[in-house]
């Protein structure tokens, strides 16, 4: 409980930890993950380690176990998403290596089932669900728009050759399905899998909400940035050279400066280095000052996870 008041003071960003299940067929060699379940504490042990310094304690907001629903954790995600009504900015991001359940999470296993859903389809759903609630006291306008930043370029998802990325406005979940079927079928463009591109760009759908009273004629604005990040993998230098490396340079050097900014939003810094990434500079608006913020941290359940993820709840540790 202290935790969390900790947490809420420090401006409006909270770290949420999932730990994806193993999957089938997957040979089940556990890394001991402890997690105890309201209180947001996880425990990993090293496997090449013994006695007390095996063990290192993590503390987020909220821990959701393998066994956990895109439900569940939506009902976690939910008081932020209605707060965009109220005319907040909210960004959500998802963080973890390659295979870690980011885009799970976020846009789920498919879209054709909605207990599948992950939180994108969720949020806007409900959002819809909000808005048409409340038609009759405020009209809302819903724009959405979908890049991917690739090697520090960003991309239109919806629409080719425009400048500044397309908005497009929607005006039901079915709407926003159509485009994000047109947005993942240009994501895998030049891609030979759907994977091999997606975890080394990172995918940015943003919704703008406009509400307008009917009685006081007043504007309210809120938006939502829904962030499926590039893998955060380190890649050893030996490994890989030419289009690879360049690749894990600039992975790396926009994941380094999202958690500089966020770090300094946490700690209240009077300067913000947005600057240094195409990542912060798209959501600058949107990170800092009223936003809100969520971050998902996706964890790989397999002892040869280890060091990568101790890397990435270092990096959350760092945020939070
Ligand atoms: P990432 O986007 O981080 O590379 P994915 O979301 O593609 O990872 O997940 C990798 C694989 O694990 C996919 O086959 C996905 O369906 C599966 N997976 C991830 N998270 C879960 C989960 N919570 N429950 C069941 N399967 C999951
Ligand atoms: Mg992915």
């Amino acid at each position: 409980r202290l935790y969390n008041e900790v947490q809420e003071l420090k401006g409006n960003i909270r770290v949420y930890c999932r730990i994806r299940p193993f999957l089938q067929g997957q040979n089940k060699k556990q890394t001991s993950i402890e997690y105890t379940g309201e209180n947001g504490e996880l425990v990993v042990a090293n496997p090449l380690k013994q006695g007390k310094d095996t063990y290192r304690l993590f503390k987020f907001n909220k821990v959701f176990g393998p066994a956990s629903t895109q439900e569940e954790v939506f009902l976690d995600t939910r008081p932020l998403i209605r707060s965009i009504l109220d005319g907040y900015n909210v960004c959500i991001f998802a963080y973890g290596q390659t295979g870690s359940g980011k885009t799970y999470t976020m846009s789920g296993p498919s879209i054709n089932s909605e207990e599948d859903w992950g939180v994108n389809y969720r949020a806007l759903n409900d959002l819809f669900h909000l808005t048409q609630s409340r038609q009759h006291s405020v009209v809302y306008e819903v724009g959405v728009q979908m890049v991917e930043i690739y090697n520090e370029q960003v991309r239109d998802l919806l629409s080719e050759d425009v400048p500044d990325a397309s908005m497009h406005s929607v005006k039901s979940t079915e709407d926003v399905l159509e485009l994000m079927n047109i947005g993942l079928m240009n994501r895998t463009v030049g891609a030979t899998t759907l994977n091999e591109k997606s975890s080394r760009s990172h995918s940015v759908v943003s919704v703008h909400v406009r509400g307008v009273d009917v009685k006081t004629e007043s504007v309210l604005r809120g938006s939502l940035h829904l962030v499926d990040l590039a893998g955060s993998e380190r890649v050893g230098r030996s490994e890989v050279t030419g289009e690879r490396l360049k690749e894990a340079q600039y992975i790396n050097k926009s994941l380094s400066a999202l958690g500089d900014v966020i770090f300094a939003l946490a700690h209240k810094n009077p300067h913000v280095p947005y600057r240094n990434s195409k990542l912060t500079q798209v959501l600058q608006n949107s990170l800092g000052g009223q936003a809100k913020t969520l971050m998902f941290v996706q964890i790989n359940p397999d002892e040869d996870s280890y060091a990568e993820t101790v890397s990435t709840l270092k990096f959350a540790e760092r945020v939070s």
